[in-house]
Order: C-alpha cells, then sequence, then structure tokens
C-alpha cells in the first residue's frame, strides 16, 4: 500500500498543472498538524482558462452519445476502485477519518459514480399529445451547459463525486473547486476520469482563496449552474451571488438531525447503533444523528449505555487500524466543540463523557455525551458538526414532534419504534429531506439526497440528481 500523499495540481483543460509560481497553501494532517503538501491556487487567469476549457469541452461532451459517455463515467468508477488503497491514504492523511471509513467512502463515491453512468441512458424526454392536428410537441431534457461546484472537506470523495457524477452523465462539463484542506482525494477522482478517456476541459479542478474563486466562477457567463455543498451562511451567500447572475442552484447545507426514540424499542441495540451512527467521521456529516430524544420511561438507562458506548470508543491517528474515531479536520471545528460544551455545561446539562481536547498534538476531541440538554442550549439549535452528542427526554407524540422540527435545518431525521403506527406517524410528522425510521440508511446512489428549510434545496442522487443538471426544451414541430 502507498503511504505518500499524492502530488497536488490544478487540472486545466486535461492537463495537471503544479505551483510554477502561484501562490499556494500548505495542507496539514489534522491528526500530527504536520504539513503534507502545498497546494497550488488558480489564479484568475487560471480561473479564466478553466471556464474557457470547460465550454469547449462542453461542446464536445454534449455531442459524445449517453451511451458512450455511460462507458467512459463507468471506466472512471472501475479506476478508483483499483486505486482505492492510494485514495484512502491520501483522504485519512489529509482529513484525519479512519482508514476504514476512507475506504468505505472512496467505493461508496465508485459507485455513485458508476449508478450516474448507468442512469445518464435513461434522461428521457416525452411527446405530448398537441392541441392543434399536425403538430408534434417534443419535451427534451437538455445539459444546462458548463457548471460550477464547491465541495467540502467532510467527504472528500463523496462530495465530488456526487456533483462530477450528475454533470457528467447529463453532458455538462463542470469546474470543480474542492474544500483547500483535503484536496488530494478529489484530484485523484479526477486523475481515474482523465485515465479513462474523458475529453480534455469537461472537467476541471480549481482551489484558491474560496470566496475569490466562487465569485469568478458563479459571475462569468460561461457558467450556467452552481452546486454547493458547505454551511448555511456561505450557502446563502452563494445563492445572492447566483440570483445577481440568474444562475440555476442546488444546494446541500447543513443539517441538526433529530433522533426520536419511543420507550418501546430494544435499548441495547438502539443505543449502539446510535454511538456508531453519530461518532462516524468524528461527528463532521451533514446527515449525523445530532439530537437525541428519548422518551421518559427509558431515558436514564439510555443515556447511560449511550455514554458508556462513547466512553469505550478509540480515539487516535486514523492511520492506526485499531482506531475507531480520529481527530477533527480542522481547528475550527475544535474551537466550536469546547464553544458548545461550555454553554451546555453553564445552561445546567451533564458532561457524561468526554467534552474536552485529547493529547498536545493533533487536533483530538473526545467522544462526547451531554446528559439533560436543554432545548435552549446552543447545542440543540446550532449544528454540532462534530463528536457532541446533546440527550434529552420527552414526553409524548406531539411534544417531541414539536421540538424535533423546532429548528430552521431539515436535512434528515430519525426515529426509532417496534410500533409499526407509530413509524408511519413519526415520519410523516418529521420535517426533513431525508427520514430514517429504524434506521441510518439514508444515503444512497439510487435516491434522492437533500434537504428543506434552511437545509436547501434540491438533490443529489437518484433521478432527481441528474435532472439538477437538465434544462427543459419544448420542440413544437409544424
Ligand atoms: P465554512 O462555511 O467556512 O465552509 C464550508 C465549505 O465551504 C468549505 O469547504 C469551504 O472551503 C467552502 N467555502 C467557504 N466559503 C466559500 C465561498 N465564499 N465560496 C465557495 N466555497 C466556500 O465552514 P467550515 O468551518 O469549513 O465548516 C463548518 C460548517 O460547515 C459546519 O458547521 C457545517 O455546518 C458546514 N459544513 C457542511 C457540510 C455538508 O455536508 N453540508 C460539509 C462541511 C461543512
Amino acid at each position: 500500500m502507498h503511504m505518500t500523499y499524492p502530488e497536488l495540481a490544478l487540472l486545466i483543460d486535461g492537463a495537471f498543472i503544479t505551483g510554477a509560481g502561484r501562490k499556494s497553501e500548505p495542507v496539514f494532517n489534522p491528526a500530527t498538524g504536520r504539513v503534507l503538501a502545498q497546494l497550488p491556487h488558480a489564479s484568475a487567469s487560471d480561473l479564466e482558462a478553466a471556464l474557457e476549457a470547460a465550454q469547449r469541452g462542453f461542446a464536445i461532451w454534449r455531442a459524445v452519445s449517453a451511451a458512450e459517455r455511460g462507458k467512459i463515467i463507468k471506466r472512471a468508477a472501475d479506476l478508483i476502485r483499483e486505486r482505492i488503497d492510494t485514495i484512502a491514504v491520501a483522504m485519512t492523511l489529509e482529513q484525519g477519518k479512519p482508514l476504514a471509513e476512507s475506504r468505505g467512502e472512496a467505493a461508496y463515491a465508485a459507485d455513485v459514480i458508476e449508478w450516474y453512468a448507468e442512469e445518464g441512458r435513461r434522461a428521457y424526454g416525452r411527446i405530448v399529445p398537441s392541441r392543434v392536428p399536425g403538430v408534434r410537441l417534443m419535451v427534451e431534457q437538455e445539459p444546462v451547459g458548463v457548471a460550477v461546484a464547491f465541495t467540502p472537506w467532510n467527504f472528500p470523495a463523496l462530495t465530488p463525486a456526487r456533483k462530477i457524477g450528475g454533470a457528467l452523465a447529463a453532458g455538462c462539463a463542470l469546474v470543480l473547486k474542492p474544500a483547500e484542506e483535503t484536496p488530494a482525494t478529489a484530484i485523484e477522482l479526477a486523475r481515474a476520469f482523465v485515465d479513462a478517456g474523458l475529453p480534455k476541459g469537461v472537467l476541471n479542478i480549481v482551489f484558491g482563496a474560496p470566496a475569490e474563486v466562487s465569485q469568478h466562477l458563479i459571475a462569468s457567463p460561461i457558467s450556467r449552474k452552481v452546486s454547493f455543498t458547505g454551511s448555511v451562511p456561505i450557502g446563502r451567500h452563494l445563492m445572492q451571488l447566483s440570483a445577481t447572475h440568474m444562475k440555476r442552484t442546488t444546494m446541500e447545507l447543513g443539517g441538526h438531525a433529530p433522533v426520536v426514540i419511543f420507550d418501546d424499542v430494544d435499548l441495547e441495540k438502539t443505543a449502539a447503533a446510535c454511538v456508531t451512527a453519530k461518532y462516524r467521521n468524528a461527528g463532521q456529516v451533514c446527515i449525523a444523528p445530532t439530537r437525541f430524544y428519548v422518551q421518559e420511561k427509558i431515558y436514564e438507562r439510555f443515556a447511560d449505555r449511550f455514554a458508556a458506548g462513547a466512553r469505550s470508543l478509540v480515539l487516535g491517528d486514523g492511520m492506526d487500524p485499531t482506531t475507531q474515531m480520529g481527530p477533527m479536520a480542522n481547528a475550527r471545528r475544535v474551537e466550536a466543540m469546547e464553544t458548545m460544551v461550555a454553554d451546555a455545561r453553564d445552561q445546567g446539562a451533564t458532561i457524561t463523557a468526554g467534552g474536552a481536547r485529547r493529547g498536545n498534538h493533533g487536533l483530538f476531541f473526545e467522544p462526547t455525551v451531554i446528559a439533560n440538554a436543554p432545548d435552549e442550549a446552543l447545542v440543540m439549535r446550532e449544528e454540532p458538526f462534530g463528536p457532541i452528542a446533546p440527550i434529552a427526554s420527552f414526553r409524548d407524540f406531539d411534544d417531541v414532534i414539536a421540538r424535533a422540527n423546532g429548528v430552521p435545518y431539515g436535512l434528515a431525521a430519525y426515529a426509532f419504534t417496534t410500533s409499526n403506527q407509530r413509524a408511519l406517524d413519526v415520519g410523516r410528522a418529521l420535517k426533513a429531506g431525508m427520514v430514517g425510521v429504524n434506521s441510518f440508511a439514508v444515503s444512497h446512489p439510487e435516491t434522492p439526497f437533500g434537504g428543506v428549510k434552511e437545509s436547501g434545496h434540491g438533490q443529489e442522487g437518484g433521478v432527481e440528481g441528474l435532472q439538477a443538471y437538465f434544462d427543459v426544451k419544448l420542440l413544437s414541430h409544424g
């Protein structure tokens, strides 16, 4: 297995471009604090070159049949699977998650790309019966053109895979700006596409100061579609920019997923499932379970089991095979954890597991449980995006639904019960883009992934994910 970190580069017009006099920034390993490599920034003329290459790439790519496009995209998915060890090592080094999680994510990214490769062949139009004799009304789906996309650091393979897969399968070209904190994973995915025979210019990768890059790419008359995954405030900002230039948007923003646990569940099994889901990727997951509401009768026992589960997790460098939870991906998250824990304590909650940084190097924060978290606590209102699990008790159905739906987010929501009727009722009552009942599995290549309320709009995955990259055109033939 390669233990080295790949060379960092921009990808413009089919060529990987390294430093050469450009501005750059260091990329850090969050487990050690050491610098892994320097990441070149795209200059304004690089950004322009990427957009122009995408425009030329689009003209070539849209003329390739959907079947042929699908073959190239599928080949890229196969190459990602072949290179899974290299990709997973790069991901763990730059992001911190345990190597097994990195491997799982890279495999999932390949599945997403493969699914889009197949679905792109099924982008059907329709013939509509006309009111006028002899007139034929055809509704066709046309690729929107050049798309620009911005992906975050928490899932360095999956978030680019969803945008690259959707755009390319629809026949669009893409300029992607992955997170500067985790660039190598996206570069390796792009390498798989280049090696699979993707025409030059169809996929371009740029890095830089995020606000400058997004301003440039969104304002350009070349781009026709904006797709963003990240926080609500940045999503709002990019929506404003997109509105000024009348660009279509897909916004995958933050979440604050409630987990409603009724008193009829198998307590041990449910608590174990909650601990696993909560601390995956050190809680830096937009669909992570983040507010646990447990029915009064089982609250104490559940909270104890949960805290014991959290305390038993092995925290460490993701490259160590015994590690169950890695470091936080950046220092901003560690500071946010400290603020949320201090606020909860001030508001009368009890920290029953973790609650502090660990070690004197790297960005480690302990798996944390906050018992009796009041609804007013910061951690119950704002997305924690870290390894903190606030737990509160509830009385009855109406009480918990009001509290579960009582935040501006609406990405994922979960509930556990053995009652069929309650399962149906709670599934309908929870206001979210994705609801898991007795399951945390709400993300699949085949199904729509997206939120409501401030969690954003539009979907990735499913047929909806492909449609995000199509314009609809009516052709009326007399
Ligand atoms: P942030 O809002 O500063 O950045 C989020 C992402 O957006 C980063 O990848 C960043 O590079 C990018 N970004 C920032 N400014 C941008 C701009 N002007 N144009 C284009 N891209 C820009 O937050 P952060 O500190 O990196 O992460 C913390 C918060 O982000 C979390 O609390 C969470 O809410 C959110 N987040 C959400 C997801 C998700 O999957 N929905 C992923 C990562 C982060």
